[in-house]
């Protein structure tokens, strides 16, 4: 992948990215005009219902005009409203509507002409919600499966992204250091399912992806002002973009909860999420329970950790005597919100009391969305969570099709 990076402050370059993106917006103008199909800057593909097994789904035209190809053979096309149905079957896809069916297909694809297109995909077998996206449709076969990839614009992916990842109603400066993180999240991992032949899954396992943005206003606004950006490290490499929900007063490094040394994941004091929600939580368990959890850990010696007393830093383990538990592990086991947190004892019942909401690596969006209410911007945002990153310009041509 090929970066090239720039001082977000010096005027030149602001002014010449600002007259890039004007004779981009001139182009596609007159491209539009001209009733040619607006060629795509960079595309991603996006894995859809990727933690599901369908053998059926309805597709449907909902804005634009599409052509259907069934191995790389044009086989018709579809006005605003069309609707198809797409079938597993043994020897391929299969495609059918009122009028006609077609089968054996390794692959189907939908492919939009217009300068906007959009259509809906919906499970039928198994039924459950569909969704709702742009640009382009492929299916395959994955298994005795359909495997159904969404090919779209990455900036249309940024957008889908930033509205099921940042919340609702939250600043636009918020949104820009959010929309960084993610584009920078799908320029790092583009090949994590190269193998299966698309570049990203929908689900939790990448970036939650729900579909078409319905482009609120500051969604809109924080994906173009940011277009193309990305945080790299030092070497030009684009960063780990940890985020979570809140850290409780202090991020966690990357070293003690992935045991992965990065520079710029360093703890950082954040004043700012004191006030929100998830700011604080307590759980409490029994006495019993607990005893048996340190049983099954092969610790009897006592019922405390030995070096509770050093919080409320972050640490990685809990010792008892000879030996010790990652903190982590007991999160995970006793599903506590985050790893940041005491332990003690009230009679017959052990408090966990702990500050912050998820792995705490990385940016806090709490702690984000004060400091951008209280007049930092984007850039400011992302230089107090990450240390010593560098915005760079993306290169699209580095996205192969
Ligand atoms: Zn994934
Ligand atoms: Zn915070």
């Amino acid at each position: 992948m090929i970066f090239y990076t720039e001082e977000k402050n010096n005027g030149y370059i602001v002014i010449r990215f600002a007259a890039m993106k004007f004779s981009f917006i001139y182009t596609v103008f007159f491209l539009f005009l001209a009733g040619i199909p607006v060629t795509r800057a960079s595309d991603i593909r996006i894995g859809l219902f990727y933690d599901r097994e369908i053998q059926s789904a309805v597709f449907t035209v909902v804005q634009g005009e599409y052509i259907l190809f069934g191995d790389g053979k044009q086989i018709k096309s579809l006005r605003r409203g069309s609707i198809l149905l797409i079938d597993y079957t043994a020897d391929g896809v299969a495609i059918q509507d009122t009028a006609e069916s077609h089968g054996g297909f390794d692959q189907i694809e939908f492919r939009g002409i217009s300068s906007e297109n959009v259509f809906s995909i919906k499970p039928v077998y198994p039924s459950f919600a569909g969704k709702e996206s742009d640009d382009d449709l492929l299916v395959g076969v994955a298994g005795q499966n359909l495997r159904i990839i969404n090919r779209l614009d990455l900036e249309k992916y940024i957008a889908g992204t930033l509205e099921a990842e940042g919340g609702i109603a939250a600043p636009v400066e918020y949104y820009k250091a959010q929309a960084v993180l993610i584009r920078t999240y799908a320029v790092k991992n583009f090949h994590r399912h190269s193998f299966e032949g698309f570049n990203l899954c929908d689900g939790q396992h990448c970036q939650a992806f729900n579909g078409k943005s319905r482009w609120d206003e500051e969604i809109h606004a924080a994906v173009l002002a940011t277009e193309h950006e990305v945080l790299t490290d030092q070497d030009g490499q684009p960063a780990n973009t940890a985020y979570h929900a809140n850290c409780g007063g202090m991020t966690a490094s990357a070293a003690i909860e992935w045991n992965e040394d990065l520079p710029y994941l360093t703890p950082v004091n954040d004043p700012f999420c004191s006030e929100s929600s998830q700011y604080e939580w307590r759980k409490v368990i029994s006495l019993n329970e607990w005893r048996q959890y340190l049983l099954s850990k092969g610790i009897v010696s006592s019922l405390l950790p030995d070096n509770l007393t050093q919080q409320p830093a972050r640490l990685k383990y809990f010792t008892f005597g000879d030996r010790r538990i990652l903190i982590s592990d007991i999160r995970q086991d006793l599903q506590l919100r985050s790893t940041f947190l005491t332990i003690s004892q009230e009679s017959s019942n052990m408090i966990f009391s702990g500050r912050g909401y998820g792995h705490g690596v990385g940016l806090c969006q709490e702690g984000a969305m004060e400091m951008a209410r209280v007049g930092f911007v984007y850039i400011d945002i992302l230089m107090f969570y990450f240390r010593d990153l560098i915005i760079s310009q993306y290169r699209s041509e580095a996205f192969v099709k």
